[in-house]
């Protein structure tokens, strides 16, 4: 594994630190490294009008930052949100290089790339594009098709489900490990905000 992927594992794992809690953002991580691949400064983006991750770890690396490589797991943004856009701050901070793995489906943010290059940055996409994919799928279906990402969770009754608990004559059907998941995925969803899309429980289905 070369360095500028390493640095995006590591960007994706900071990333992963905030999922649930940036809605309606994405989740995405930063980090600053040399052209030896040591690491100046990393940073991630926490919750919705925060800065985001690109300038937190800019602000970690200060001067440092000049003649660096930034790792970042999504396009920087282009746009005036509730921060100002990332690639500006880029762009001044003197970093000679941006690697990101997916480019930023939102159409009034993306265009980072191509004002990066207009900067005289080299721009490297796609690395790590399956990873950073799989981490934000919720947040991309939603941009791209405007649809929820949906869980199903299907489980039959049956002896050979739960059998560990029958005898406690509550009315589970899942595994005490299924069970722990789906309270992950529902605090997440919590998270959100999305109060009423919540996993619900569904109907025993008899066979
Ligand atoms: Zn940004």
């Amino acid at each position: 594994m070369n360095s500028t992927e390493s640095a995006m594992r590591r960007a994706v794992a900071l990333s992963e630190i905030a999922l649930g809690k940036t809605s309606p953002n994405p989740i995405v991580g930063a980090v600053i490294i040399y052209e030896s691949g040591e690491i100046i400064s990393e940073g991630f983006h926490e919750s919705a009008g925060s800065e985001h991750a690109e300038i937190v770890a800019l602000k970690r690396a200060g001067a440092k930052a000049k003649g660096s490589t930034l790792v970042v797991t999504l396009e920087p943004c282009n746009h005036f949100g509730k921060t100002p856009p990332c690639v500006e701050a880029i762009i001044n901070s003197g970093v000679k290089k941006v690697v990101f793995a997916v480019k930023d489906p939102n159409p009034i943010a993306s265009g980072g790339a191509e004002k990066l290059r207009a900067a005289g940055i080299e721009v490297i996409s796609d690395v790590l594009t399956k990873e950073v994919e799989f981490s934000n799928r919720a947040w991309l279906k939603k941009i791209r098709t405007n649809s929820p990402f949906v869980t199903l969770k299907m489980a039959k009754l049956g002896w050979e489900i739960s059998r560990a608990e029958w005898n406690l004559k509550v009315d589970y059907y899942s595994t005490v490990e299924t069970r722990c998941r789906i309270f992950e995925k529902r605090v997440r969803r919590y998270r959100h905000g999305d109060r009423n899309g919540y996993i619900r429980q569904s109907k025993i289905i008899r066979s």
